[in-house]
């Protein structure tokens, strides 16, 4: 299982992240944690309000429609386009959040290939 603390800073650009709490879909009350003003970089974290130093997954948008998620307790990675309600599930990674132009290559490759 893989696991990321729930970070307090956005890993691109340094700034605190924005806080909010929300329910998801399935009415669960989690926190949600984002860096999302910024023009180079958008990233959102959540986490289950009764465990909110672990992060339960990242979002991170790879253009318009299209977002990458990494859901950690499952290593589930998924890419959403919310264009066309589509969904792929792509062999998991542990997204390194130190660099985003790097990462988003990796993704963009990944869907190239897959
Ligand atoms: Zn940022």
């Amino acid at each position: 299982m893989a696991l990321m603390k729930t970070p307090i800073n956005c890993p691109f650009c340094g700034d605190i992240l924005r806080s909010d709490f929300i329910t998801s879909y399935e009415n669960i009350s989690m926190l949600e944690k984002k860096c999302d003003k910024k023009l180079n970089h958008k990233i959102t974290f959540r986490a289950f309000t009764n465990n909110e130093d672990y992060v339960r997954y990242i979002c991170i948008p790879i253009s318009k429609d299209v977002e990458a998620r990494w859901y950690f307790s499952e290593e589930v990675f998924d890419i959403v386009n919310h264009k066309t309600n589509m969904l792929f599930t792509l062999p998991w990674f542990n997204p390194d959040i130190s660099n985003y132009n790097k990462l988003i290559n990796k993704i963009q490759t990944y869907i190239l290939f897959s």
